[in-house]
């Protein structure tokens, strides 16, 4: 009963006439495809071209990060009001590169869920151990903080409106993708936190997998029984990738 969600992540990739480019490439391919939710993660610059170019098709745009107040003193940030009046479907939150790199916290997703929901957007909210945590065991206590710091202000019957990624810090970018028996169990962990919550809304919650989806390993992954989907990097830049694992789905 939980429709498929494959999100493309572009990270920081395509100019404008790039991503009009995708946009020509993937249509023809999932445009009318609708049994699966499909989204592409896209940069601030090109949201309003993409969205413009796919208006009237299954293929819907999200950000890749958004700030939590309304307004104020935060060069470089984008609001979430922002993002509404580009009719984006929503925004990815949380993601590992955002946490390494940009020292987004735990305490800042906490901020970030609730008003994304409260203007009607859906968020996608990353999660993920590294591997020296998975190694050392930690990797359920990694993923019951994040889901339980992330989601603590958003109210119970909401929960199931965040789709939540799995991707394993080590799997990202990496070749290394998870096991089917590892992507299911750290898939099956979640959903169970948020059963813990909200029965009804740990059932119908969608988790997705992230970390080095390909076309050859797309069928395998999505039809493992916690995991409704996909956060694909590299192999969403192509249209024809892409499409390959929207269809796998
Ligand atoms: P890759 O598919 O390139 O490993 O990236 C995964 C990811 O981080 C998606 O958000």
């Amino acid at each position: 009963t939980r429709t498929p969600f494959v999100a493309g992540n572009w990270k920081m990739h395509k100019t404008i006439a790039e991503a009009e480019a995708f946009v020509s490439g993937a249509l023809p391919l999932v445009g009318a495809i609708d049994d699966v939710q499909i989204g592409v993660c896209v940069p601030f610059p090109s949201i309003q071209a993409v969205v413009d170019s796919t208006r009237g098709s299954s293929l819907q745009v999200y950000a890749q990060n958004v700030h939590w107040a309304e307004q104020g003193a935060y060069t470089g940030e984008v609001s979430v009001a922002m993002l509404d009046e580009l009719e984006v479907a929503g925004v990815v939150v949380g993601h590992s590169e955002r946490r390494q790199f940009f020292g987004e916290t735990d305490a800042d997703l906490r901020k970030k869920l609730p008003v994304i929901l409260a203007a009607g957007l859906e968020p996608i909210f990353c999660v993920g151990e590294t591997e020296e945590q998975r190694e050392a065991g930690e990797t359920e206590r990694v993923l019951r903080h994040q889901v339980q710091e992330g989601l603590h202000d958003v109210a119970d019957g909401d929960l199931a409106k965040v789709t939540i990624a799995y991707e394993p810090i080590w799997a990202i970018g990496t070749g290394k993708v998870a096991t089917p028996e590892q992507a299911q169990e750290a898939c099956a962990f979640v959903r169970a936190l948020v059963a813990a919550r909200d029965a009804e809304q740990g059932e119908q919650v969608r988790i997705q997998y992230g970390g080095s989806v390909k076309p050859e390993n797309a069928a395998e992954l999505l039809a493992l029984p916690d995991v409704d989907g996909a956060l694909v990097g590299g192999a969403a830049l192509d249209p024809a990738s892409f499409a390959a694992i929207v269809e796998a789905a």
